[in-house]
């Protein structure tokens, strides 16, 4: 047998793209499941967006782009995070690569090693801990609780910061709580960060997804000093229903983009020169399709969390971003089936795939186990069945 590199021993395969393929296999066996796994939206990607490609396709625009972007992408990209959240960068500060994973994945290989312990808040999107294990840093966790709206305290953090801290991955909206954090209480995280040796990575990539009267903040808009430290990341991915297509980008200080620039050109080189055209026109063109999208998001939000709260044994707050709920179900643990005893989120997500043909995601994979995680970007029709087969199963548990 070949001997792998102990590396990728430290690692698991994605649960979420893992319970989704299993999902889509037992549908394509024709048993009519529900998913409730998706990370991504349901929505086409935007006709104009579409139409961007088709024409950089036809004029032949097709061939190996500077490894960092092509600068009608990076002035986009620079034009946005001026717009939307008061940042100035130089493209020298950005970098371009094949979808947000791909720019935390280069960043972490960039900044961490042996010896080095990255904060990460949890419930954490799955990716942010292996990333980190094949960086060979140490993960810390940072456990919130629904009661406090799953966002980390100042105090939590403060307690958790060594002298080998590099770093902290913020992400908010959250995957896969749907946290989102206020500028007064990112204020208070800066205010512990700032003096100390370590960087701030944000995940932004839900940013244009948030409801109700809640609005994004940067940690990095908040300061000289935190842009400084902060390096955003965000991509086209969720905003304009585009995970296929593979874009996300950094932003922050020169030396490190321009490390992940440098590790980039041996590996994946520039990400796809169509797929970099069609970002153009994603972040510079008419914004009319975010509101929409968001706005159905909402409407199917109100109708889970309220078809959750009615199972008995379930509770799920209102989320303010992303498109995700987090509900509690551990009340159900200790009640059985057919003698199999349901004990935590795993057993209780293969009860629901097996026995109510509906998949979601176990809170174990985000860190907490008393979870389950459901995606809404599916149709009100496939959210008002799913609810109903899940309310039917968990009272078929004795
Ligand atoms: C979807 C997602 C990403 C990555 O998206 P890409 O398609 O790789 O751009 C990054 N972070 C979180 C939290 C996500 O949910």
């Amino acid at each position: 047998m070949v001997k792998l590199a102990s590396r990728i021993s430290t690692i698991k395969p994605s649960p979420t793209l893992a319970i989704t393929a299993k999902a889509n296999a037992l549908k394509a066996e024709g048993r009519d499941v529900i998913s409730f796994g998706a990370g991504e939206p349901d929505f086409d990607t935007p006709n104009r967006i579409k139409m961007a490609a088709v024409k950089a396709i036809e004029e032949g625009f097709t061939k190996y782009t500077p490894v960092d972007g092509i600068v009608e992408l990076k002035d986009a990209i620079i034009g946005k995070l001026s717009r939307d959240n008061q940042l100035t960068y130089d493209r020298s500060e950005i970098v371009v690569s094949c979808g947000a994973k791909h720019t935390l994945y280069n960043l972490t290989q960039v900044l961490f090693e042996d010896g080095d312990e990255v904060i990460i808040p949890s419930p954490y999107w799955v990716s942010y801990l292996d990333m980190i294990l094949l960086s060979g840093a140490r993960p810390v966790i940072l456990k919130t609780t629904e009661a406090q709206g799953f966002k980390i305290l100042p105090d939590q953090l403060k307690a958790a910061i060594t002298r080998n801290t590099k770093a902290i991955i913020m992400n908010s909206p959250s995957n896969p709580t749907g946290s989102v954090y206020s500028a007064p209480e990112l204020a208070a995280l800066a205010e512990i960060v700032s003096g100390k040796e370590m960087l701030v990575i944000s995940d932004d990539i839900y940013e244009k997804i948030i409801y109700d009267d809640r609005t994004f903040t940067n940690i990095a808009s908040l300061s000289e000093e935190l842009k400084n430290k902060t390096i955003v990341v965000n991509g086209v991915s969720k905003t304009y229903s585009m995970t296929g297509w593979r874009i996300g980008y950094a932003a922050g200080p020169e030396e490190i983009i321009k490390a992940m620039t440098k590790l980039q050109s041996q590996n994946t080189s520039n990400p796809t020169s169509i797929a970099q055209r069609a970002a153009v026109e994603a972040l510079n063109g008419n914004q009319e399709s975010v509101g929409e999208m968001v706005e159905e998001f909402r409407r199917r939000r109100n109708v889970i969390v309220e078809k959750l709260n009615a199972i008995p044994g379930v509770t799920c707050s209102l989320p303010h971003g992303s498109f995700y709920v987090f509900p509690d179900v551990s009340s159900l643990f200790g009640r059985s089936y057919g003698g199999q005893v349901i004990s935590n989120s795993s057993d209780f997500t293969a009860y629901l795939l097996d026995k109510a043909n509906v998949a979601v995601i176990p809170g174990v994979d985000f860190g907490h186990d008393d979870h389950i995680r459901l995606s809404y970007a599916t149709s009100l029709e496939n959210i008002e069945e799913g609810l109903k087969r899940i309310n039917s199963a968990v009272k078929g548990l004795s």
